[in-house]
């Protein structure tokens, strides 16, 4: 109740919302409005005319991000429509603000058809030096997103399928070397088939974990060959088809490593957990009820439950703002034409290597002067740690250039300089 009465009273407090415009160059006398528009704007017009990519030099367009939902799956509300949407889209830009310096125009766009929203979102590459799409619901996200991905020569990521899978990733790579176990080892169950659940289990193959060891259920149960026969499985749930007896979600658990929670609030119980291996991960990140609860969870067994949730509350929170602000941070510095899996690998490791370090004390404060030190308490930065935009940003950059997908070449010591300025 407080929370809802405070929020409301946040956006309204004049002027309505939270973002606006800001002017950077000079606009006090009639020549500098002879600069910035006409006629001076003549010339970057031309100059971009005859190199596209002078578009970099002359516009904002590389330290500008496209926010563009559909408000098909917004947060837990479900499909409330493109404008009641757009309060999300606008705390995106406010995050990519404050975490990366990251400029965002928010787009929702009232269009049911995934063609037809494709094709507008297409037209605006002109403007923006990446595409992150928001909240779209699956399969419509997955079908865009490689659609664009395809067609675009700016990077384009559906933040709800990649930034779970690359937060949740760098928390696997942690929580498996404390357990001492080895990611191809690792037998891992989805509750959930949806957009983060297929994009996060894809990732994790691009970590070292085995496709043969995934066990996907969605609200039917396991998706088994038999179910791929029988029932309407759609394809990007077949590619994580099991060959075992069809089953439920605690069926799948027993001996599981790991489980990997993208579905809904509390559906996992105590003696799930305990069928669970040795020291098993447990990451229940549905929002806002987690699959199980933090306590429930660790008190289920007496060795160590290595636990992760979605929420500020606990340890361990999987937030996609330890990810995005950064990636595209280093994909527009060096003007990527793409986000590709080389650079969302290089963004997990960058994180999971972080939490390995010892913390600052200002960042200890920011979190209440709790004890941040790596371990199963401990498996992710804090998003206030500003090291993370130092190690991420660089990291993204570098998987960029060696991937060929950097437009622009940069000297990554001086860069991290840059940053830390
Ligand atoms: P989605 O595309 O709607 O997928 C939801 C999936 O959950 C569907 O595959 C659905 O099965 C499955 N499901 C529903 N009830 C189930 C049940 N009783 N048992 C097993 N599976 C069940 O949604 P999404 O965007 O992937 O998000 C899924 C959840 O993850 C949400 O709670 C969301 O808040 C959370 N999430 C958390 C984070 C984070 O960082 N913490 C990030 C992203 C998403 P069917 O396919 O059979 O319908
Ligand atoms: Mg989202």
């Amino acid at each position: 109740m407080g929370l809802d009465e405070d929020s409301l009273e946040y956006h309204r407090t004049p002027p309505a919302g939270k973002i606006e415009i800001s002017t950077t160059k000079p606009t006090n006398t009639q020549r500098d409005l002879s600069l910035a528009y006409s006629p001076g704007v003549a010339a970057p017009c031309r100059a971009i005319r005859d190199t596209p990519a002078d578009a970099f030099t002359y516009t904002a367009k590389g330290n500008l991000v496209g926010v563009v939902s559909d408000g098909s799956a917004v947060l837990g509300l479900g499909d409330i429509g493109a404008q009641a949407s757009k309060p999300v889209m606008e705390g995106k830009g406010v995050l990519f603000k404050r975490f990366a310096d990251i400029d965002v125009f928010d787009i929702e766009l009232d269009e049911a058809d995934t063609d037809a929203m494709s094709r507008a979102i297409a037209s605006m590459e002109p403007t923006f030096g990446g595409i992150n799409l928001e909240d779209i619901k699956a399969p419509k996200c997955f079908k865009l997103e490689e659609r664009l991905r395809e067609e675009l020569d700016i990077p384009v990521f559906h933040d709800d399928q990649h930034g779970t899978a690359i937060i949740s990733g760098a928390a696997l790579l942690n929580a498996a070397a404390i357990a001492e176990k080895r990611l191809e080892d690792l037998e891992i169950v989805f509750s959930g088939a949806g957009a983060a659940a297929i994009a996060t289990a894809r990732f994790y193959v691009s970590l070292g974990v085995s496709r043969d060891n995934i066990t996907m259920c969605d609200s039917s149960g396991i998706i088994t060959e038999h179910r791929v026969e029988t029932d309407g499985v759609n394809e990007y749930k077949r590619e994580f088809t099991r060959d075992v007896s069809d089953g439920d979600l605690s069926d799948a658990m027993i001996g599981a490593d790991v489980f990997v929670g993208l579905s809904v609030g509390g559906i996992v119980d105590q003696a799930m957990v305990r069928s669970m291996a040795d020291d098993p991960i447990i990451f229940a990140l549905a929002n806002p009820d987690p699959e199980i609860d933090y306590e429930t969870a660790k008190e289920a067994r007496d060795d160590t439950v290595i636990m992760a949730t979605g929420r500020s509350d606990y340890p361990n929170m999987v937030n996609n703002v330890l990810g995005f602000p950064f990636i595209f941070r280093g994909a527009l510095d060096v003007r990527a034409t793409e986000i590709n899996e080389e650079m969302k690998v290089a963004a997990a490791r960058a994180l999971a290597d972080l939490a390995r370090q010892d913390v600052p004390d200002a960042v200890v404060k920011a979190y209440g002067d709790q004890p941040l030190q790596f371990g199963s308490e401990y498996i992710l930065p804090k998003p206030l740690d500003p090291r993370v935009l130092f190690e991420l940003a660089p990291a993204v950059a570098r998987a960029a250039m060696e991937s060929g997908a950097a437009r622009r070449e940069l000297d990554l010591e001086a860069y991290v300089e840059e940053l830390e300025a």
